[in-house]
């Protein structure tokens, strides 16, 4: 739980989905579909704008019948964008995903994308470690027995 998410995002890259804002929201839906993605990043002149999840289509389009094929995703978009960075410890981003309600952060560092944590990164993250911390447990004991 003290770990940096650095340390999550070497396991699992640095790539980050973006969009530019001119784009309808169909084509966001579809860059989402297409990468088995819940976000995408925003950008506006090269830089973040506005992130655009599923629970946005949920509510701000469907829940509010804006036309997906004619409307743009910077209409639809949330525009002040939490980030974190890549110092952040895994607990403290458990933290950042409860108070702000959100699933996705960008991890950003002095300016530059590093990468994208989903709440689904972090529960991986726990489980692998929770799993490891009960082999290597197991193993000692057993150890323990043996001698
Ligand atoms: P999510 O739970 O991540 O699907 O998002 C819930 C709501 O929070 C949606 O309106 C998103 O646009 C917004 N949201 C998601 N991630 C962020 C973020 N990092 N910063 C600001 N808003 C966000």
């Amino acid at each position: 739980m003290d770990s940096p998410i650095a340390a999550l995002l070497e396991r699992k890259g640095s790539a980050v989905h973006a969009v530019a804002s001119t784009i309808t929201i169909a084509e966001a839906v579809a860059e989402m579909n297409k990468n088995r993605i819940g976000c995408v990043v925003v950008l506006e002149g090269g830089r973040i704008a506005g992130i655009f999840t599923e629970r946005d289509v949920l509510r701000r389009v469907v829940g509010e019948g804006i036309e997906p094929k004619s409307a743009r995703v910077a209409d639809v978009m949330t525009r002040n964008v939490h980030t974190i960075h890549s110092s952040a410890t895994i607990e403290e981003t458990m933290t950042i995903f409860a108070e702000k309600r959100c699933r996705h952060l960008p991890v950003i560092d002095e300016g530059r994308v590093k990468g994208l944590i989903s709440i689904g990164d972090i529960s991986r993250w726990v489980a692998d470690s929770s799993r490891a911390e009960a082999d290597h447990l197991k193993n000692y004991i057993a150890g323990g027995l043996h001698a």
